[in-house]
């Protein structure tokens, strides 16, 4: 028998690079098909370690690695601008045009747009590798954080901050009366008792009224200086690709089988898109929800591009684990850890969940060289390139 050409086979193209898109690569992969994934620098991000990396725990390279060093695929550097749907091909801002037959969207979020005079201008972020090595850099010079919102971001920041430099005074502001407030409650009472036993100052139920250069100003008349982080949550950006599709707290409304409704060969998974577990409970934008969506996304988009019916996917809620890098808190199904010293298997749990991601991607070795190590490694890495611009 004849053997076919490769380039033949039918094409599944994958929008981005993180966490949903480096499963959905994999998972369409293991079919036999033929997967391109397009990303701004090709490199996959490990947001949860950007907290460490801008408190000078562990390098900007532990918290990102080159896709295709992961899952054995071609990747494109590009931004993805415009889809096409009738046409079946996407046009990159370069201008290159790739078609495809089935296309999984995971192009995640970005920070949530805060109506608050001065955050655009003074305050810091915390979501690419270039923002933490900046952050650490700024921090150097700094003997004071403030860092505004207490959601998983805040939490990691402040913690880490505190713990890595002790001498750097560290305040938490949450404008709710408790922090993880997507969490219950009692996690939230853990995680304040850790944060304080680190010297972090703890203000809740106070907004953040106006933030100035190394200030803010709190609605209960009260001010607290120094450099100001913004963590204040996280929106999904359907933005140019999905124009026009129905959303859902902003993230894009998918079908049962993760195709967009009206769309049959275009996919959304990840940060941008509304996922529901089996019991159709709306599930959190986190780092489990988008590995679990990505990889139905690709088993589902080989499927369609190769003319099989795809399934419904199955996702589950598993829990939510906030890695304060000495200890932590955590909830596995019904099972909560963070009280005493069950704070400090957290790292530890993280750790496993991070190798079992990188194993499914490309197996133990490079799991085991894209963990970081267990060992003070030295942080100073003026020099280091491969990082996107600020912005
Ligand atoms: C600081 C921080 C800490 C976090 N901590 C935790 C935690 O402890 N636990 C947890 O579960 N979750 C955590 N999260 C959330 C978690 O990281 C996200 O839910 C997860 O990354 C979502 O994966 P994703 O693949 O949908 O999107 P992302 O991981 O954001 O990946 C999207 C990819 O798409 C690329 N892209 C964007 N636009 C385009 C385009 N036009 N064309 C092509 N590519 C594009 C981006 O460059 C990026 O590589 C944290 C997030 C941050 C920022």
């Amino acid at each position: 028998m004849a053997s076919r050409d490769p380039d033949d086979r039918p094409h599944v193209l994958v929008l981005g690079a993180g966490y949903a898109g480096a499963h959905a690569a994999s998972a369409a992969r293991a079919t036999g098909v033929r997967v391109t994934v397009v990303d701004p620098d090709g490199l996959h991000g490990f947001l949860p370690r950007l907290a460490a990396v801008a408190a000078g725990r562990l390098r900007a390279a532990d918290a990102h690695a080159p896709l295709d060093a992961l899952v054995d695929v071609p990747v494109l550097t590009g931004v993805a601008a415009h889809l096409d749907v009738a046409g079946r091909a996407v046009h990159l801002e370069d201008g290159t045009r790739l078609r495809y037959d089935a296309a999984v969207v995971t192009t995640g979020g970005a920070p949530a747009s805060a109506p608050v005079p001065g955050v655009d201008v003074h305050a810091w972020q915390l979501h690419t590798p270039a923002h933490a090595l900046a952050l650490r850099a700024e921090l150097r010079t700094s003997d004071r954080l403030v860092v505004v919102g207490g959601g998983a971001t805040g939490v990691q920041l402040a913690a880490e901050a505190a713990t890595v430099r002790p001498e750097l005074a560290v305040t938490l502001v949450e404008a709710r009366d408790r922090l993880l407030p997507t969490e219950p409650r009692h996690l939230g009472r853990w995680v304040t008792r850790l944060l304080e036993r680190a010297g972090v100052e703890v203000v809740r139920g106070t907004a953040v009224d106006a933030v100035e250069r190394d200030l803010v100003r709190l609605a209960d008349g009260t001010t607290r200086r120094g450099t100001v982080v913004w963590a204040g949550g996280w929106q999904a950006e359907p933005g140019r690709l999905l124009p026009g599709a129905a959303l859902e707290g902003g993230r894009v409304v998918v079908d049962a089988d993760l195709t967009v409704p009206g769309h049959p060969r275009v996919l959304a998974a990840g940060d941008l898109a509304a996922h529901r577990d089996v019991l159709g409970r709306s599930l959190a934008m986190s780092a489990q929800t988008a590995l679990q969506a990505g990889a139905h996304a690709g088993r589902t988009a080989a499927a369609i591009a190769t003319g099989d019916r795809p399934g419904p996917a199955r996702l589950f809620e598993l829990g939510r684990v906030v890695d304060l890098g000495a200890n932590g808190v955590a909830r596995i199904g019904p099972l909560s850890i963070g009280l005493g010293p069950s704070a400090r298997l957290v790292p530890w749990l993280h750790r496993a969940i991070d190798l079992r991601h990188l194993v499914k991607l490309g197996g133990p070795v490079v799991a085991l060289r894209h963990t970081p190590s267990l060992w003070p490694t030295s942080t100073d890495e003026p020099e280091y390139g491969p990082l996107r611009a600020i912005g």
